[in-house]
């Protein structure tokens, strides 16, 4: 299957015919139903041909999951299984280049990204969990009973079971494995979804998955859409005792409904409307590179990007200008220049999507400081899907433009006077995923942490993560959180032990 990660799709081309990606169920890779085709966000041509898993192929992949839950693997203990997850990382290093060809095919972001940002991730995900669940320690009491006895507590973790996976397209092997890992990490087995839209590095992990030396059946690999295919299918499988979930706050109520049936536990990672605070005490310099990088990395498609500045008055106009200038002279480029610094958004529905929220902008009275429509290229990338990166201005609170989720490269900027009037705007919009504040003032940081609803508040930084801390979001933005001992406690089960110890 090597041969399929021709670096050439990395441009947006399939030199021989797009190769055909299968899903991977029971240790086999199966086709299972209709086929879709994958386009290159960076010219819409197409790049892959899609095995869509049908109703039995789905079936067939949970009761692999079930099955191997009743072999070797779930007769592992902690220590063995994250040999085995160390091992999945190694395997992940070898392979970096292919992932890298896949990422980028799929996603259109710089090589330079999926190289230090992505890929990466990826492999440190399986080390951390690894180190995780074999330290983890559990809770122990020592009870005085009725008698004046004494009686020993003690809690031991058990898997969940199988667990559905389904992660969207922004970050696909990261956001993934940063899944997966924990899943197994806590000896589940796993059907994974990954989006329609990026098929191939959830391939590669497979392939991995197999050379690696985790059992058949541990790992299953679905592909296909949501509603009424292969996302639902598996959210309603009676086999399926607990989802875990990152996307949209509407599908996440989706599949909700679709897990109440059953019961099953749920995990959510949802979206965003970030807000970034700028307060005049801050190191310009720094607020203004790093709400660069906050709003625009990715194309914009991190769900943690800022969409909404509020910048303190005195330095209003200084830091707008700047923004604006810097987002203006953001490079396009292929994914393999050295100089690329933005990327195309996933898909032509996306960009459609993004481009309505810029004219919903204009039609609310917003000034366009830059950006706010297409670029030109006169080659290729003229048939994929780029956007301009785009700062806004002159919007009140309540404009759809500063409550919507746009996920593209746009970013709002408002003034704001005293600090709580920075809170109380910061805090105004149903999503509550994560806040950046910038500032020198060591008091108002750690206020901030406390006052700001976010489930991650950065001061003077962005996207920096700790693997071993709690991620999730308040509000719409998720149930749950995940990340270090978080995530076990969502993979595994606790039964506690009660000994009577007279
Ligand atoms: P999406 O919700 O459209 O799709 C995510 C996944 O769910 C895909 O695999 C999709 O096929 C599947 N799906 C869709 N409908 C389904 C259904 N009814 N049943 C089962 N599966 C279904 O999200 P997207 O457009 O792929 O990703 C962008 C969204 O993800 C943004 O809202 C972003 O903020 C969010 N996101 C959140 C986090 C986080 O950690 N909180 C991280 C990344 C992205």
């Amino acid at each position: 299957m090597t041969g399929s990660w021709d670096p050439r799709l990395m441009a947006g081309r399939a030199p021989a015919g797009p190769p055909r990606l299968r899903n991977f169920v029971g240790g086999e890779f199966v086709d299972g139903g209709s086929r879709f085709t994958k386009v290159s966000p960076v010219t819409g041509e197409p790049v892959f041909e899609v095995a869509e898993a049908s109703r039995s192929t789905v079936d067939d992949a949970v009761a692999a999951a079930r099955a191997a839950l009743r072999g070797p693997w779930g007769r592992m203990g902690e220590r063995e299984r994250a040999e085995v997850l160390r091992r999945v990382a190694d395997e992940l290093e070898r392979r970096f280049d292919d992932l890298v060809t896949a990422e980028v095919a799929d996603t259109g972001k710089s090589i330079a990204q999926a190289r230090t940002l992505d890929i990466p991730r990826g492999a440190a995900n399986f080390r951390a969990f690894a180190e995780i669940v074999a330290t983890a320690p559990t809770e122990s009491f020592t009870t005085v009973t009725p008698t004046g006895g004494r009686a020993l507590n003690y809690a031991v973790r058990k898997p969940v079971g199988v667990v559905a996976v389904i992660v969207p397209w922004n970050l696909p092997l990261l956001l993934l494995t940063w899944k997966v890992a924990p899943a197994l990490a806590c000896g589940n087995a796993v059907v994974v979804k990954p989006s329609e839209e990026t098929p191939a590095s959830a391939t590669v992990l497979a392939e991995v998955m197999a050379a690696a030396g985790v059992p058949a059946g541990v790992f299953n690999l679905v592909h296909g859409f949501g509603p009424d295919s292969t996302g639902e299918f598996l959210t309603r499988h009676p086999g399926v005792d607990a989802i875990t979930f990152t996307g949209e706050s509407a599908t996440g109520g989706a599949i909700m409904r679709a897990a109440a049936d059953g019961v099953k536990a749920v995990s959510f990672e949802l979206g965003g409307k970030n807000a970034g605070l700028v307060f005049a005490d801050a190191d310009l310099d720094a607020a203004v590179a790093g709400s660069v990088r906050s709003s625009f990395t990715n194309g914009g498609q991190v769900c943690l990007c800022t969409e909404r500045l509020y910048v303190q008055r005195p330095v209003f106009e200084e830091f707008t200008a700047r923004l604006a200038k810097r987002a203006g002279e953001l490079a396009y480029g292929w994914p393999a220049d050295e100089a690329t610094a933005t990327m195309p958004l996933i898909s032509h529905q996306h960009r459609a999507k993004v481009l309505g929220h810029y004219d919903l902008a204009r039609a609310e009275g917003a000034e366009v400081l830059t950006g706010g429509g297409t670029p030109t290229f006169g080659d290729a990338r003229d048939g994929g899907s780029y956007v301009q990166p785009t700062v806004l201005t002159g919007l009140g609170p309540d404009a759809r433009t500063n409550r919507e989720e746009i996920f593209g490269p746009a970013v709002h900027v408002a003034p704001f006077d005293t600090e709580d009037e920075a809170y109380a705007l910061a805090n105004g919009t149903e999503y509550g995923l994560a806040a950046t504040v910038w500032t020198r003032d060591v008091g108002r940081a750690h206020r901030a942490g406390v006052r700001l609803d976010a489930g991650i508040v950065w001061v003077n930084t962005w996207f920096l993560r700790d693997l071993r801390t709690p991620f999730g979001g308040v509000k719409a933005s998720g149930i749950g959180r995940e990340g270090g001992v978080h995530s076990l406690n969502f993979y595994s089960e606790l039964t506690n032990v009660c000994v009577d110890l007279s």
